[in-house]
């Protein structure tokens, strides 16, 4: 690990200072994903901005219009436990929980999960010489190697890794919107325009700017994601990432679907909003017919690689298989 300095804020402005001030600064939360990459050798921070003891704890419904804003530190398992959310927004409360382990849920933040980066072995092991987004220029080892985790949806030939949250593929499909504070005052970004598909640029992963503080994330009021589900296919029960995984929320009329949400986890560089599949569901009977014209919508463009194209039956069945659920199906 690189020599690093440390200093702890007490205030927002503070951090943001703090971070300001040194060329390579990065914000401490959780550091349940940082710490790691520093002893890797893959981030090389020069100084840590504790940000643990700022006044962004809280999950608090808001007032008007019936929403919820989740403060940046509120810790995975507090907001997967919390009332407001386990009630009103189930499909959050069980990615969360399908996330990492107990004891990293128990330490990582809201605005850290958000930050995630991507578990590509090649981008863990600087020993490797190709990533894109490790050594912008160097190319991508993925693309002819061992690919089985990588990106079926919106890729590039940059790179084709994958986002490892299951926190913003729910936020994702509940239209989340993420609060930031900056050297230039407070603003929002809508949660998919928060992440970025790797294009030309695959070491640019968000869109939040230079020295930008995450606050909070608010939820919409969404009376009919009380019907929701999260489903998470993975290689093993518990501590695993996602291969692939599904945010499902169905808003019924009589017996019909009125309007559906769907956000995929494990096949881009972002969370993804699965449009298609969504605009096939409208109006439709729920049932396995309209469940798969859905999935094969999404899927018609998905592009897999030598060990990954089994990504692409399987994001079908696991879109069929959550909007069962969601529709009391089994
Ligand atoms: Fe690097 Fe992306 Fe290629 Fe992985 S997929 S090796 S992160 S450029």
């Amino acid at each position: 690990m690189n020599p690093f300095t440390y200093s702890r804020a007490s205030d927002q402005q503070t951090a943001i200072n703090g971070v300001a001030a040194h060329e390579h600064a990065k914000y401490l939360g959780g550091g349940t994903n940082l710490i790691d990459l520093m002893k890797m050798g893959v981030e090389h921070p020069e100084q840590l901005v504790d940000i643990n003891r700022l006044d962004l704890t809280k999950v608090e419904q808001l007032p008007g219009n019936g929403g919820v804003r989740i403060g940046a530190l509120v810790r995975n398992s507090d907001l997967a436990e919390h009332n407001l959310i386990k009630t009103n927004y189930p499909v959050l409360s069980e990615a969360l929980l399908s996330g990492a382990s107990p004891q990293l849920r128990n330490l990582a933040t809201t605005g850290g999960n958000l930050l995630q980066r991507t578990r590509c072995y090649y981008f863990y092991d600087p020993a490797f010489p190709m990533c894109n987004k490790r050594d912008p220029g160097s190319g991508c080892g993925a693309l002819e190697g061992y690919n089985r985790i990588h990106a079926i949806l919106g890729q590039s030939d940059k790179c084709i890794a994958v986002h490892p949250s299951d926190m913003c593929v729910a936020m994702a499909a509940l239209e989340a919107v993420v609060r930031v504070q900056g050297p230039n005052g407070e603003r929002t970004i809508r949660l998919a325009d928060f992440h970025r598909l790797p294009g030309e640029t695959p070491q640019v992963e968000t869109n939040l700017q230079p020295n930008e503080l995450i606050t909070a994330v608010d939820l919409p009021a969404l009376p009919f994601a009380k019907r929701s589900h999260y489903l998470k296919v993975r290689d093993r029960a518990s501590y695993a990432f996602a291969l692939v995984s599904v945010a499902a929320i169905l808003e019924m009329d009589g017996g019909r679907i009125k309007s559906a949400r769907v956000a995929l986890g494990g096949v881009a560089h972002k969370p993804w909003r699965a449009h298609k599949a969504e605009q096939a569901l409208g109006g439709k009977e729920p049932n396995d017919a309209s469940f798969r014209a859905a999935a094969e919508a999404e899927l018609a463009n998905a592009h897999g690689y030598k060990y990954n194209s089994f990504k692409i039956e399987l994001t079908k069945r696991a879109i069929t298989q959550a909007l069962r659920t969601v529709a009391g199906m089994g």
